[in-house]
């Protein structure tokens, strides 16, 4: 039998990127410490604050709205979970009623804010409608650009102070080197822990940023976690690519991916320095912040002949 590096007990874990073997109490132990530690270091959610928490069923979404319920306890805080339903055929179906099921366990206010209602069409629809009008576009550019300006739209009419999302440390790589193949400077300047607050943007927060994916997953394993573990059909590409490259690197090179995270920790102050800053106005078809006359939403959504309703969400629509 394996022991535990620390108590003894029978291992569960092997954490190859610190030498250690964890049982499964250490493991619960360590992946809560670094949450925490990430909360303090970066001081994510300060007493008395509103903060929204992103929640899509899945495991860390689901891990992540837990460790916030504790914690906002503590800190006095409000939560709010709110489920972006993109309108995806057999997976968002699948991954919201879990969503929705955990944030009620937790007594945690849910709110569901979908594309058909804010976009007049869902994910496949607009997808239909790219191949229709030949755009060339990925359904994860509609799905990312939209997804996000709408959950930004929704943490903001709810009035929260802080949107705490669920990635991961392999997610925050995937990133880190996405940008790097694409040279998307103004995409890798936006990524870290935290994003300073800008006119309109309700700022974001990162909690599980140095947790790795395999941990979060144990942990809701552990804790008998009840999440979605549907894969989105639409889901592939570069991205997967990626993913793949990073979980060969660190198989054969254990600790890379915290590397790679430490190396662009260190660059971001000077990234900052040779990004330039742009103003924020409200976007003239949907008044959502933007740095140029539409923003990117309306502007992918036009190209489908469909339009962003100005105003909506909280009272009525959104629940
Ligand atoms: Fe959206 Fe692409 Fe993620 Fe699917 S894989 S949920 S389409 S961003
Ligand atoms: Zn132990
Ligand atoms: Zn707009």
């Amino acid at each position: 039998m394996l022991k535990c590096t620390f108590c003894g007990r029978r291992a569960v874990y092997n954490r190859r990127y610190a030498g250690v073997l964890l049982c499964d109490r250490c493991l619960l132990k360590s992946v809560e410490r670094r949450f925490r530690r990430a909360m303090a270091k970066h001081r994510m959610i300060t007493p008395g604050k509103r903060v929204a928490v992103a929640v899509s069923g899945g495991k860390d979404s689901v891990v992540l709205t837990r460790m916030l319920t504790e914690y906002c306890k503590l800190k006095n805080c409000e939560l709010v979970a709110i489920t972006i339903d993109e309108g995806i055929k057999g997976y968002r179906e699948a991954g919201l009623p879990i969503a929705r099921e955990n944030a009620k366990s937790l007594g945690v206010e849910h709110v569901v804010a979908s594309f058909k209602r804010a976009f007049g069409a869902t994910l496949d629809q607009m997808v239909e409608l790219a191949k229709r009008r030949k755009t060339g576009l990925k359904p994860c550019t509609y799905c990312g650009v939209t997804r996000r300006s709408l959950l930004n739209q929704a943490a903001r009419e709810l009035g929260a102070d802080k949107l705490a999302t669920a990635h991961n440390l392999d997610d925050e790589v995937q990133a880190i080197m996405l940008n790097y193949v694409r040279a998307d400077f103004s995409r890798l300047h936006r990524l870290g822990p935290t994003y300073p607050p800008r006119e309109g943007f309700v700022p974001r927060i990162k909690p599980l940023r140095e947790i790795p994916e395999k941990e979060v997953a144990l942990y809701a394993l552990l804790r008998g976690l009840r999440v979605h573990l549907g894969v989105c059909p639409y889901a592939g590409g570069i991205h997967g690519e990626i993913r793949d490259f990073l979980n060969r690197l660190e198989a054969n090179h254990p600790n890379s991916k915290f590397m790679i995270l430490r190396m662009f920790d260190r660059m971001k102050p000077h990234l900052a320095k040779v990004t330039p800053e742009f103003e924020t106005r409200g976007c003239e078809n949907c008044g959502e912040p933007t740095s140029t006359n539409i923003c990117k939403s309306c502007d992918l959504l036009r190209g489908l002949g469909l339009e962003r309703k100005q105003k909506m969400l909280i009272s009525g629509e959104f629940r």
